[in-house]
């Protein structure tokens, strides 16, 4: 069974916006589960009615098969670790994260016992006197895990908790959740706006914008499958265009036509995605389209080479370089053209 399930949950505010639209998701047991979503697209509000402390204006959420929708947070067998650490500043780690146990009356050896579990778990053994601040952000990150953790919680929730590091530290980072994830079995709920760290952590990637759920999936059906034209753009980069069927299972846009697998009513209006690393480019006469290479780029690993056919560019994504002003053809696999139907059509 699922160990959180939201139906139809909307959260709108006083003057009629609605931060979450119509909210349906379904997680299992154990899963890492990621709400990917840019700035405002009501990531932190969903998590916030999971954990309870904002409720739906409409709609329900279930723990276990029950509904939990309207009960208090400190009544629900989950934590939430925020953006921002939160750690109480005056105390030592040890009454940090012994905090809530204090709370809930834990005889001290059992508290004590318990903190240094969680400490060993977040590779920060020994830590118990040390102020918070004679730590490093990366560790500050790591105690306000372990105090999310003290309290052997089902379902641990994570806000962009990685947003305050650097890049390098982020990346050490997203490994040691993901470990300790493995390693513990509970369930991970985790927001972030950073494509890159939910398709390295997740299990499933729920996208987000304007406050719905655009595509849920596993990080390769969001990627190759996407679902629509804002999924497709927000996740890895894509060349997209516009389009139209013009027979079966040949469309036309970019300024060529094009063989491809979706079948599609002929006259449709369709938008395309072709990924970066899809396209192939070849001699003039032997592309699907041609036209002259505008700008190269190293990256690295590939060279990012633009071209332009016609009024169209392509972003190609290829091992090997290609010479600026030299005259290229470029073309397809049918398996690597996504045709989405278009909304406005
Ligand atoms: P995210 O976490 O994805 O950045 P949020 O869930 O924080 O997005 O916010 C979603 C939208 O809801 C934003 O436009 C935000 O301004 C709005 N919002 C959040 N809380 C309130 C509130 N209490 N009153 C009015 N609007 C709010
Ligand atoms: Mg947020």
């Amino acid at each position: 069974t699922n160990i959180i399930e939201l139906r139809h949950v909307t959260r709108s505010f006083e003057d009629g916006f609605s931060a979450v639209t119509d909210f349906n998701l379904e997680v299992k047991r154990g899963e890492f589960v990621t709400f990917l979503g840019p700035s405002g697209c009501g990531k932190t509000t969903t998590l916030r009615m999971i954990a309870g402390f904002d409720l739906p204006t409409s709609g329900e959420i279930f723990l276990n098969g029950e509904s939990i929708t309207s009960l208090p947070p400190y009544k629900r067998p989950i934590n939430t670790v925020f953006q921002r650490y939160a750690l109480f500043p005056h105390m030592n780690i040890f009454d940090n994260i012994a905090y809530g146990l204090k709370q809930k009356k834990t005889p001290k050896e059992e508290i004590v016992k318990k903190v240094s579990k969680v400490l060993s778990l977040v590779d920060l053994e020994g830590f118990e006197k040390r102020r918070v601040s004679t730590l490093s952000g990366g560790q500050q990150q790591r105690i306000a895990i372990a105090r999310a953790l003290v309290n052997e919680p089902e379902i641990l929730l994570l806000d962009e908790p990685l947003g305050a590091l650097d890049l390098k530290m982020r990346q050490e980072m997203q490994l040691e959740l993901k470990e300790m994830h493995d390693k513990l079995g509970i369930t991970f709920i985790y927001v972030t706006h950073d494509q890159e760290e939910a398709l390295t952590m997740s299990d499933k990637i729920v996208v987000m914008s304007g406050g719905k759920v655009q595509q849920i999936g596993t990080p390769e059906d969001i990627y190759n499958e996407p679902a629509n034209a804002f999924v497709a753009d927000f996740i890895g980069e894509s060349n997209i265009f516009n389009g139209i069927m013009t027979g079966k299972l040949r469309a036309r846009f970019g300024g060529g036509e094009y063989e491809c697998v979706d079948d599609v009513a002929q006259g449709t209006h369709i938008t395309a995605v072709v990924r970066p690393e899809d396209i192939e480019i070849t001699r003039p006469d032997q592309g699907i389209v041609r036209g002259p290479v505008i700008s190269v780029i190293f990256k690295g690993m590939h060279y990012e080479i633009t071209v332009l056919a016609g009024k169209n560019e392509y972003v190609i994504r290829d091992v090997r370089n290609a010479v600026v002003g030299s005259l290229v053809g470029l073309r397809v696999d049918p398996d690597n053209i996504h045709i989405m139907v278009s909304e406005d059509a």
